[in-house]
C-alpha cells in the first residue's frame, strides 16, 4: 500500500483519499448527507481486506480449530495459529506466542487478569492501583476483586488539564500494591499517559503493571517489549478489525503462574474425574471454540495498519487534533474537557446550555457521527463536574474537511439552541 506521496515541496504527505477508498462504509450517505464518522473511539470502520478475509474464510476455509484430523480443520488451525504467531506477536514487538491470548476484547482481557492473577497473587490487606481516568472496564473488575479478597483500591488523581498526577502516583506505590492498572490513552479525555515511566516506577518496587491499550492501538504502534509492561489489553474492533476478538498480552512468568480463567475444551491436557491437568500456554487461557474468523480478521487488520507509514499517520492525526481544537476554541459556548500536553486525536467538549445528547441528535441529521454520554468513564465526568460530554474521536481516514463540517455543525447547534 502506497500512502506516502511527495508533494511539490518534496515533503512526504499522507494520502487520505487513497486510504478512504479502502473503507467502503465511508461512502455511506446518512440522512442524505455524506457520512462524517467521528466515533472511532467507540469502534473503527473496517477496510475491504478485512471484510474479504472473513468472508473468504467462511466461503473456502471454514472448520473448527485444534480438533479435527481432516484437511479443513488442520488448515483452519494453521491460519489461526499463524495469525497469533506471525502477525500479532510481531506487531506487539516480537513477543512469544505463549504470551498472546485471544479474548473477546479489552474487557475480557482485564477480567481474565483480575480473576486469575487476583486469585493467585492478591490477598486481604493488599492494594491495587488504578487511575482516575479509567474506563469502567479497568475499574469494576478490580473493585470486584478487592471486594472478594478484602483488598483496597487506590486511585491516582487526575489534574485539571486531564493529566495524571505523577507525584501522587509515586506516593501510592508501596509494598502492599500487587498491581498497577492504567489506561494508555484515555477514551474520555484523549490524554496519552506516560506509561513507560509509570512502569519503570512500579518495577523499581517490584510491582507489575497492566496497561489498557484499547484506545492506544488505533493511534500508535505499540511495542510491549519496549514498554516492559506485564500485561497489555486491547480490542480488535478499535484496531480496524472485527468485534468479539481481542488480545491479552502477558509476560510468560505471570501467565504460567496464574490458574486458568475458564474451564472447558481446549484448555486441558487430560481430564479425569479425579484430576484435570491444563494445557500449555497460551491454550490454558482459551477454553472452548475460539472466535476463529475474528482472529484471522484481526491479523489481517494488523497487517493493513502495519503497512502504513506511522510517522505520517501520527502527523496527520496531530494536525486534525490541532485543527479541531483551534476551531472549537473560537466558539465561546464550547469548553474542551481534557487539555493534556500529550493527546491523541480525541476531543471531548461541552456546549453551554445544550445537553450532549441533543448535540448528538442534531449532528446526526447532518450526517455526523459523534459520541454523546459519559463514555463508560463516569468518574472522569464527575472529576470535571459534567454529566456527559460530546466526543469527536478521529482515525487516520478522517479529513480536514470533516473537521470543518463538525465545526459548522456545532455552530449551527449553538445558533439553534440560543
Ligand atoms: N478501555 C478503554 C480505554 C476503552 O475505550 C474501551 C472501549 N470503549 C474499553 C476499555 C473496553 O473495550 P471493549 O468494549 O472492546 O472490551
Amino acid at each position: 500500500m502506497q500512502t506516502a506521496l511527495k508533494n511539490s515541496s518534496n515533503k512526504a504527505t499522507f494520502d487520505v483519499s487513497r486510504i478512504r477508498a479502502d473503507f467502503p462504509i465511508l461512502e455511506t450517505l446518512v440522512h442524505g448527507k455524506p457520512l462524517v464518522y467521528l466515533d472511532n473511539g467507540a469502534s473503527t470502520q473496517k477496510p475491504q481486506v478485512v471484510i474479504d478475509r472473513i468472508s473468504n474464510f467462511y466461503a473456502h476455509q471454514y472448520a473448527n480449530v485444534h480438533r479435527g484430523v481432516h484437511f479443513l480443520s488442520q488448515e483452519a488451525t494453521i491460519h489461526y495459529e499463524k495469525a497469533r504467531r506471525d502477525t500479532i506477536c510481531a506487531y506487539l514487538g516480537g513477543v512469544d506466542e505463549k504470551e498472546v491470548i485471544f479474548t473477546r476484547g479489552t474487557t475480557e482481557s482485564i477480567n481474565l487478569v483480575a480473576s486469575s492473577f487476583g486469585e493467585q497473587f492478591v490477598s486481604a490487606g493488599d492494594e491495587i492501583i488504578v487511575s482516575g481516568m479509567e474506563h469502567h472496564s479497568n475499574i469494576v473488575p478490580w473493585q470486584m476483586l478487592c471486594e472478594k479478597k478484602q483488598a483496597t483500591l487506590r486511585v491516582i488523581p487526575v489534574l485539571d488539564n486531564g493529566e495524571l498526577d505523577f507525584f501522587a502516583y509515586k506516593k501510592l506505590l508501596n509494598p502492599k500494591v500487587k498491581l498497577v492498572c492504567v489506561v494508555h490513552i484515555s477514551n474520555a479525555l484523549g490524554t496519552i499517559n506516560p506509561v513507560q515511566e509509570m512502569i519503570q516506577e512500579a518495577h523499581a518496587q517490584g510491582i507489575p503493571v497492566l496497561v489498557d491499550g484499547a484506545q492506544a492501538v488505533p493511534h500508535q504502534k505499540v511495542n510491549v517489549k519496549e514498554l516492559d509492561c506485564d500485561f497489555y489489553a486491547f480490542s480488535g474492533h478499535k484496531l480496524f478489525g472485527p468485534t468479539g476478538i481481542g488480545i491479552l498480552y502477558g509476560k510468560e512468568k505471570w501467565l504460567a503462574a496464574m490458574p486458568p480463567y475458564q474451564g472447558g475444551g481446549d484448555m486441558i491436557r487430560s481430564v479425569s474425574f479425579e484430576k484435570t491437568t491444563y494445557n500449555d500456554l497460551p491454550h490454558k487461557f482459551e477454553a472452548g471454540t475460539p472466535h476463529i474468523e475474528g482472529a484471522l480478521g484481526l491479523a489481517c487488520a494488523i497487517e493493513y495498519v502495519s503497512a502504513l507509514d506511522w510517522d505520517l499517520v501520527a502527523k496527520h492525526e496531530h494536525e486534525l487534533l490541532v485543527h479541531v481544537t483551534d476551531e472549537l476554541q473560537k466558539i465561546p459556548e464550547v469548553r474542551i474537557i481534557g487539555t493534556a500536553e500529550k493527546k491523541a486525536a480525541v476531543v471531548s467538549f461541552v456546549v453551554d446550555g445544550v445537553h450532549p445528547h441533543d448535540i448528538g441528535t442534531f449532528l446526526d441529521r447532518e450526517g455526523i457521527a459523534i459520541r454523546a454520554g459519559h463514555h463508560c468513564a463516569q468518574l472522569v465526568m464527575e472529576r470535571f463536574c459534567v454529566p456527559a460530554t460530546v466526543r469527536a474521536s478521529f482515525a487516520f481516514y478522517n479529513t480536514h474537511d470533516e473537521v470543518e463540517i463538525l465545526v459548522a455543525g456545532i455552530k449551527k447547534v449553538v445558533g439553534f439552541f440560543k
